[in-house]
């Protein structure tokens, strides 16, 4: 394929994982790659919203084709919470602090369901696409495990008994929210230019 594609991300796990799902032959770039080194802001109450917002920020400003994505982390007991907040739900941006606020929240609580979501957006010379990543699990009693970034340590994915931060690298790829919803954008780019 011919379009570049620029992630709208300088988070270098992110980068490395939507490297490791894009196929052979994708073009694409970083933000810093891009030579832009801003901050994209996530003001909105929507995962949606954000990662609209990002993407449309890279197009209206630099005029480059791009992908970006929001996450969250929805947790059933908690109606969905910390969602569009997953990344400072303690009050902060630390990992670990975000980990125990959520082990608090849930203490007590037997229904331990919760998804990881992923929104991405994709805009291709102005046409915008929208693509969703889900991967369904339950939060640990307690951390486990040293792979991976935020969550990891306490988010164990169906059909496994250990957290993403304890399985492999290839295990996590193989089923994570953002390797599900880049597959989708990978799967969609392909198609337009068959
Ligand atoms: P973002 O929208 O991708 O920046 O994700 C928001 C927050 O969700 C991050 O700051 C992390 O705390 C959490 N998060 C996103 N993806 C993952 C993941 O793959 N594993 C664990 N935590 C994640």
């Amino acid at each position: 394929m011919s379009q570049l594609i620029t992630i709208a991300s300088n988070n270098a796990h992110k980068i490395s994982e939507i490297a490791a799902v894009m196929p052979a032959g994708f073009q694409w770039q970083s933000l810093l790659q891009a030579g832009i080194s801003e901050d994209l802001p996530e003001p909105f109450e929507t995962l949606e919203e954000n990662s609209f917002s990002k993407a449309f920020h890279i197009w209206h400003h630099y005029g480059l084709s791009c992908f970006s994505d929001d996450t969250g982390l929805e947790v059933e007991a908690l109606d969905g919470k910390p969602g569009v907040h997953t990344a400072h739900f303690s009050g902060s941006r630390d990992a670990n602090a975000n980990m125990d606020a959520l082990l608090k929240a849930l203490e007590g609580k037997t229904n331990r369901n919760a998804q990881f979501r992923t929104v991405a957006t994709l805009i291709i010379d102005g046409s915008t696409f929208s693509f969703e990543g889900i991967v369904k699990g339950i939060i640990a009693i307690e951390k486990a495990g040293t792979n991976g970034f935020g969550y990891d340590p306490i988010f164990i994915p169906e059909g496994y008994d250990q957290t993403f931060a304890q399985l492999s690298e290839e295990v996590k790829l193989a089923h994570s929210h953002r390797s599900k919803a880049i597959e989708k954008v990978v799967a969609f780019i392909n198609t337009i230019n068959d």
